[in-house]
């Protein structure tokens, strides 16, 4: 790997308290620019020391930040939208420097982000609890939402916005403090949200942001002050997020992995369907939780969707993602780029069909880049490693099967279940996917069905651990908890409580 020995890098700092600081003596891990293939920041790992002291300002934080108008709450949300704007293009490009995904793709990501900002900016209206007169004589019942408290979240390599702007936006706007821990693979992001906050009038402590490993998640998984558990990563790692979490009394939401599986049935404009299809596959070089990685093509839309599938996903442009032009930038790490390549050499030995291959992937210019190019499998069985898991790379798989209630089997019978997609001209067809599939976000036509910002996104069965999705409304459920209020005023003539369960009276 290089790392130019003369080249003196940029520490990203911690975020504690409003203070940027780097702990003294913490393991460093190294960041790099994928497309160059060079180190180009180091960021510290941190401690259990350094976690107690961001749980220790987000608990002191929040005891003010919670009783503050939730308009006033709203009016700093508002602010940050502003200056998330003049921001945006900055952004954008931290995270094509850091990911590798291509600029436009960035800044949509960001922008898909900021939609959550301008939800949270509606809270007071979210908050609004529920009243009942006279639930017995002259007796009031009304609900409150209260905040849970300290939040912590725990995100992913392929968004570095706007996975953390799915959570903190909302919990924030709650009335919680927030701790965050972004993938130690592009952290630099984070901090400037963190410094837009508190440009934008948030009180320091409110949001924090601790990097690091396993270390760092582990202390926010035990650590008796902190409420609840933000997380999107793999299925592995949600599962142990949401088994020691909840073990140690915490809400929790934790968001998986997935393998998308697009259905094309015979009927579907074959033309709009392959063109659809690429964008969701190679885009962000198959680097989404949302990408589709498996075709499945009904009865005669297999041979001429391939031959389409083939053409197009030959005809992508590869390079570095600042550079105009390109559709598919490079793989986030070597070890990645290489793992992803096992599987195509997997697929080769399973006896799939390799129609296109991505291995050995050069690009002028950028050869020490973690490239890799489009590759395409055909006659892929659902027993193959390249079905069965997920590749996160720009691998798409194609299998064939005879009948629509074929293809939801196997859509169903896949552990993953966070999206999926149907092409059809078929009304009739088209209800019978979107009520028969146990997915959780499905669409008709629509490769990549992401939930805009005022619905929930979530999948089902290894896409999701926990009950709630995030943002959208089940994300003020997540990031409250409903207190309710019976009250009776004596002065009133009201009988005085008896001694027996009361009933109407
Ligand atoms: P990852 O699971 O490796 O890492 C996610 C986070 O967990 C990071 O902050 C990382 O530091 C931490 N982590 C990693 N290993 C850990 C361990 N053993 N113990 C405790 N913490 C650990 O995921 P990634 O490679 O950063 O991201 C890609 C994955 O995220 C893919 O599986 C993708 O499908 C998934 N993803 C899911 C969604 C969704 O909405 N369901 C969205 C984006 C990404």
């Amino acid at each position: 790997m290089n790392k130019p020995a003369e080249l003196k890098l940029e520490t990203i700092p911690m975020w504690i308290h409003g203070r940027a600081a780097v702990p003294a003596a913490a393991r460093m891990g190294e960041v790099f620019n994928p497309a160059a293939g060079q180190v180009v920041r180091r960021v510290p790992f941190a401690s259990h020391e350094v976690v107690n002291e961001a749980v220790d300002a987000a608990g002191a934080a929040q005891a003010q930040w919670r009783n503050w108008p939730a308009l006033r709450r709203a009016r700093v949300m508002q602010r940050f939208l502003r200056l998330m704007e003049d921001a945006q293009k900055d952004l954008a490009r931290l995270v094509s420097e850091e990911h590798g995904k291509t600029l436009p793709d960035a800044l949509g990501s960001v922008q898909r982000g900021m939609e959550v900002v301008e939800f949270a900016c509606g809270i007071p209206h979210l908050l609004k609890g529920e009243h009942s007169e006279n639930v017995g004589t002259q007796v009031d019942t009304h609900t409150v939402r209260q905040p849970v408290g300290v939040c912590a979240g725990i995100t992913p390599f392929n968004f570095p916005v706007m996975v953390p702007l799915w959570m903190f936006p909302v919990a924030i706007a709650c009335g919680n403090a927030f701790i965050l821990k972004p993938s130690e693979k592009d952290p630099s992001a984070s901090i400037r949200m963190a410094e837009l906050l508190q440009k934008a009038g948030l009180p320091d402590g409110v949001f924090n942001v601790v990097h690091g490993d396993k270390v760092a998640v582990d202390a926010i998984l035990t650590h008796p002050g902190i409420d609840a558990v933000s997380f999107v990563g793999s299925t592995p790692v949600a599962r142990h997020i949401y088994e020691t979490a909840a073990r140690h009394g915490k809400r929790v939401q934790a968001l998986g992995g997935a393998k998308n599986h697009a259905v094309v049935l015979p009927d579907a404009d074959l033309e709009f369907a392959a063109e659809a299809l690429i964008g969701a596959a190679y885009g962000s070089a198959g680097e989404r939780c949302m990408a589709v990685s498996a075709v499945v093509a009904v009865g005669a839309a297999a041979d001429p969707l391939v031959a389409l599938l083939k053409m197009k996903a030959a005809a992508i442009r590869i390079g570095p993602g600042d550079r105009d032009g390109i559709d598919m930038g490079p793989l986030i790490t070597c070890q990645h780029r290489d793992k992803v390549a096992s599987y195509i050499d997997a697929g080769v030995k399973e006896g799939a069909e390799l129609v296109l291959d991505g291995r050995g992937c050069k690009v002028a210019g950028s050869e020490g880049g973690f490239f890799l190019g489009t590759t395409l499998f055909d006659r892929v069985t659902p027993e193959m490693s390249i079905h069965r898991d997920e590749i996160f790379g720009p691998v798409l798989v194609v299998l064939r099967v005879e009948t629509l209630e074929e293809a939801i089997a196997l859509v169903n019978r896949n552990p993953y279940a966070n999206g999926t997609a149907i092409f059809t001209e078929s009304g009739g067809a088209a209800r019978r996917f979107e009520n028969e599939i146990t997915v959780g976000m499905v669409g008709v036509n629509v490769p990549i069905p992401v939930p805009v910002a005022y619905y929930s996104f979530g999948g089902w069965k290894n896409s999701l651990f926990g009950d709630l999705h995030v943002h959208g409304v089940e994300a003020t459920k997540f990031y409250t908890r409903t207190k309710v209020v019976t009250t009776r005023w004596p002065h009133q003539d009201t009988p005085a409580p008896g001694f027996h369960m009361p009933t109407l009276g």
